[in-house]
């Protein structure tokens, strides 16, 4: 069977779960003339924490980019992700990885997915938060307890 997907971004939260959601995709990048690019997204501490945050936080935001951007690049070698494909982005986490998807052409998103009970299934998921506003198919990994 052909792969119908030329262009694949996989997101990761850089936790060790990375790895179950980096291999799906990793072995779907792995016939000939598909791109695998990787995208961590941070989120600004402004929007974590509010927009007054009361005190200057550039030196700390510039030093966890630093960190993040980091640990992507290890997990990126892990499965030889070349660095022009790995993405670290500031901004909203699904907003950020829609407009990347965008921004490289990607016909296919590859996410994460918890299996969720109680209150968590209100708040909702990363990847049912992606699927709405997603130009491209999006393929949400189940992560399994290892
Ligand atoms: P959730 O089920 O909402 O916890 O989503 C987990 C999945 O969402 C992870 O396995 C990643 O695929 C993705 N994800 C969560 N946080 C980030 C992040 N900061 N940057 C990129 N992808 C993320």
């Amino acid at each position: 069977m052909t792969n119908p997907y030329k262009q694949i971004l996989v997101a990761i939260d850089c936790s060790e779960e990375s790895t179950q959601v980096l291999g799906r995709a990793a072995a779907l990048a792995e016939r000939d003339g598909t791109h695998l690019h990787l995208i961590h997204v941070i989120e600004p501490l402004a929007l974590a924490y509010g927009a007054d945050v009361p005190m200057d936080v550039s030196d700390l935001q510039s030093s966890l980019v630093k960190q993040a951007r980091d640990s992507a690049m290890e997990y990126a070698r892990r499965y030889q992700v070349p660095e022009s494909n790995v993405h670290v982005e500031l901004g909203s986490i699904e907003k950020t990885i829609q407009e990347n998807a965008e921004k490289l052409d990607c016909d296919l998103i590859v996410v994460g997915s918890h299996t969720r009970s109680g209150l968590a299934i209100l708040l909702g998921s990363t990847a049912k938060g992606l699927v709405p506003g997603a130009n491209c198919d999006v393929l949400a990994v189940k992560i399994t307890d290892q």
